[in-house]
């Protein structure tokens, strides 16, 4: 399969050698790299991408689930000529009325939200709901699920892809650097927590409960195996009684699973929230938001009002929890994300319909072959995960057939068929029952190449 696949895509190869003598390792950020050498691409229409071969993909990569109205949306495009149009410029760096009417849409939308300030990335978003919470607790420590992302600092970069080597016992995970560079001697490493396992969670947070600042969690791990629903009330319940914030981090499973997201979907109300991903309709956007009392901290006010109720603690200007940035808030990325919403409204059952017919169709299809495998997911987004068992947790995926799946998917770039090897699928509104049968045609040969039949 390598082989076919240098020849069938010479122009990425040679792009990605020159990108070699200007980014280290040939990407601008590490998970655009995969091997042999990543697709360079060039076009991208409704649910299809180009690359510089000038081959075409159905793509269920789709900016790793950004694009849920697929590539080029004529309305998202119509929304932001229009917003142009009528500002006459970019970027004010002053408030906008757009600001407060989508912040209104997603108050809707989850209500646990009860006031948000806007970011530029997911990792910009967590960053500030995990210096909320230990401001607010007035706590240091942080608690994160092995196997969960939260984006790229020191708070988190922690056991999101360990070595089974050094993760140590599955009900009491030790935290693995995930980079060089974080400086543990300095901070504490975040207390990891084992997903989907109650009882044992309960006895980590209790026993480190002094220093517990809040518990995140991506209530879908990797945006595709869900919290038992057991398993997340019971966690809510336990970190309240705790007085230990707890953080859904639904920067994959806003809009997707549902368009209010996990809280929804669980019906279960976190302290605070991070959105990102689908919600800035393919720009860089993260909203962090939640209840009142704590995201009032960053209120510019907050210092002199708190002062006056609780005394000493909060005296200083400093005493708010910082938040800024020049482009929080682009009026531009916000007309996209009102759009994605309206879209979203009148388009998100057809795009769980499609889901589910692709799901099912290629599990009929893997049975027919004879190769274990579950499509693990809800609404829109799953995984192909090469197993017989039920799929819980992080250790759980590393057990499934990893090597395999990896050569499919180089197989089914061969083919026509783009995600990230190993990645989730996620589709978009663009994609129809058309895709799914070119996507099962595409699994057939592939499969019966490698299983015969
Ligand atoms: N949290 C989760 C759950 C994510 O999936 C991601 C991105 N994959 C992030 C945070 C970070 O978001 P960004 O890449 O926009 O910084």
């Amino acid at each position: 399969p390598e082989y076919e696949y240098t020849v069938k895509t010479s122009h990425s190869k040679a792009w990605i050698e020159q990108a070699k003598q200007v980014m280290p390792g040939g990407v601008t950020a590490n998970i655009k790299h995969f091997a042999p050498y990543p697709l360079v691409m060039k076009k991208g229409k409704g649910a299809f991408i180009t690359d510089v071969d000038d081959r075409q993909y159905v793509d269920y990569l789709l900016a790793y689930g950004a694009l849920m109205l697929g590539h080029g949306h004529p309305e998202m495009k119509q929304a932001i000529d229009e917003l142009l149009a009528d500002a006459g410029t970019f970027l004010f760096g002053a408030p906008h009325p757009l600001e407060v009417t989508f912040g209104q849409e997603i108050q809707r939308l989850y209500p646990s939200i009860e006031r948000l300030r806007y970011t530029n990335s997911g990792t910009e978003a967590t960053l500030l709901a995990v210096r909320l919470a230990k401001a607010y607790t007035n706590k240091t420590r942080l608690a994160k699920f092995e196997g969960h992302y939260h984006g790229g600092y020191n708070d988190v970069l922690y056991s999101v892809n360990p070595p089974l080597s050094e993760a140590g016992p599955a009900d009491v995970p030790c935290a693995v650097q995930e980079s060089m560079g974080i400086q543990e001697k300095e901070r504490e490493a975040p207390l990891i927590l084992p997903f989907n396992n109650l009882a044992a969670c309960e006895r980590l947070l209790r026993e480190h409960q002094a220093s517990l600042a809040a518990v995140i969690i991506e209530p879908l791990q990797g945006g595709f195996i869900p919290a038992t629903p057991g398993f997340i009330t019971g966690l809510r319940n336990i970190t309240k009684k705790l007085g230990i914030l707890l953080i859904f981090d639904e920067v994959k499973t806003g809009f997707r699973i549902t368009l209010g997201g996990a809280e929804e979907w669980y019906q279960v109300k976190p302290d605070l929230t991070t959105l990102g991903k689908v919600i800035g309709g393919g720009f860089p956007f993260g909203i962090t938001g939640g209840r009142k009392e704590i995201m009032e901290l960053t209120s510019p006010a907050a210092g002199a009002d708190l002062f006056e109720q609780s005394g000493s603690r909060f005296s200083r200007a400093k005493d708010v929890v910082f938040h800024s940035g020049t482009y929080n808030g682009h009026p531009l990325i916000l007309a996209a994300g009102l759009k994605t919403i309206e879209v979203l409204q009148r388009e998100i059952d057809s795009v769980f319909a499609v889901t589910d017919t692709l799901k099912q169709e290629l599990e009929a299809l893997f049975k027919r072959k004879g190769v274990p495998m579950k499509a693990v997911g809800t609404g829109s987004i799953f995984n192909v995960v090469l197993t017989e068992h039920d799929i819980l947790n992080y250790r759980d995926l590393q057990a499934s057939d990893l090597a395999i799946r990896k050569m499919i998917d180089l197989l089914l770039l061969n083919e026509g068929i783009y995600t990230k090897p190993l990645n989730r699928y996620s589709l978009s509104t663009a994609h129809t029952e058309r895709e799914v049968e070119r996507t099962i045609a595409a699994y057939d040969r592939v499969l019966s190449r490698l299983v015969g039949g």
